[in-house]
């Protein structure tokens, strides 16, 4: 009998041995193992859950955002660390959900912010700056003027900057601005319909409205055609002044709003995209991740 568990274990080992040899071809995998600092015995065992993470990170490499996670816990990555000579796994959350984490710490010092927060140290910024300056000057509610779909690289700047632009013409020329995170206002008016209109109103009206992060939501076929559809075209119809920030590009976002959770609808997100060309100049930032 005894002899029989030795000999399973035994063929066990080989296999487990062989799994982990063939894993180690793989460059990332390797690098994993060996920043572990743990004997193969104990690696070897957990080759599967060590594949898991590589795959995982390999996902988040080209990743647009919580929408398209795919990894086994939305915006994580199962990560092993050691702990008392023992590797656990543990979820590390990603850039995206850090995001959405810091989103309420952030939207607190962002109301404050305007104009002379600005520093222009960033000389790739200077493009996006000097525009608002002349939008600035120029703006009045009569003039019907454009807004931006400012989109880019994560952290460049694009949310901070719209933010001081609005916070100042709310403050020094008295007008009428909102700055929604699209995600939390879809959550916001689903939770209280009985002031949907309400609510839909304001946005529709509101004299300048910035839409931070779009394309960063959950396209459904209600947040796409009864709400995101009739504030643009509302707004497209009465000349309002509206902007954008995403990190998708025009047609980017366009692919993302053309699927949701009930198929593939491309006349829909056409649509709305012809909206939001009509409603701003395309301006791109690309710059260095300035979050701490
Ligand atoms: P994005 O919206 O492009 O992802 P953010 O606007 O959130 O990036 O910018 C990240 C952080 O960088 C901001 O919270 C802010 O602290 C800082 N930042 C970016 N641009 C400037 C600037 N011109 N002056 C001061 N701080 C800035
Ligand atoms: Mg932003």
């Amino acid at each position: 009998m005894e002899l029989k568990d030795e000999k399973l274990v035994k063929k066990l080992d080989i296999e487990l041995n062989k799994n982990f040899e063939e894993a180690l071809n793989d460059a990332n995998f390797k690098k994993l193992c060996g920043s572990l600092k743990r004997p193969k015995k104990e690696l070897m065992k957990i080759t599967s859950k060590l594949e898991n993470t590589c795959k995982e990170c390999l996902n988040c490499k080209n990743c647009k955002g919580l929408f398209e996670c795919s990894n086994s816990l939305e915006g994580h990555i199962s990560y092993p660390k050691v702990i008392e000579n023992k590797i656990v796994f543990t979820y590390i959350p990603c850039k995206f959900e850090l995001e959405v984490i810091n989103k309420n710490t952030n939207i607190k010092t962002l109301t404050k912010v305007t104009m002379k927060d600005i520093d222009t140290k960033d000389k790739k910024q200077l493009k996006v700056i000097k525009w608002m300056d002349d939008f600035y000057e120029n703006f009045s509610v009569s003039k019907n003027m454009k807004g931006l779909y400012l989109h880019g690289s994560f952290g460049s700047g694009k949310t901070y900057l719209l933010t001081a632009l609005l916070n100042e013409l709310k403050e020094a020329k008295k007008i009428n601005t909102k700055v929604i995170y699209f995600a939390d206002t879809l959550r916001d008016l689903k939770d209280d319909f009985y002031n949907f209109s309400y609510k839909m109103q304001e946005l529709m009206n509101t004299d300048i409205l910035l839409f931070d992060d779009i394309g960063a939501e959950k396209v459904t076929d209600w947040s796409r055609d009864e709400v995101l559809a009739p504030i643009l075209q509302y707004r497209m119809d009465n000349y309002k002044t509206t902007f954008f920030t995403s990190n998708l590009t025009i047609d980017e976002l366009e692919a993302h709003l053309s699927i949701s959770s009930n198929g593939v609808d491309k006349v829909k997100s056409r649509r709305i995209i012809e909206r939001i060309k009509q409603l701003t100049y395309d301006l791109e930032l690309l710059s260095e991740n300035r979050r701490k």
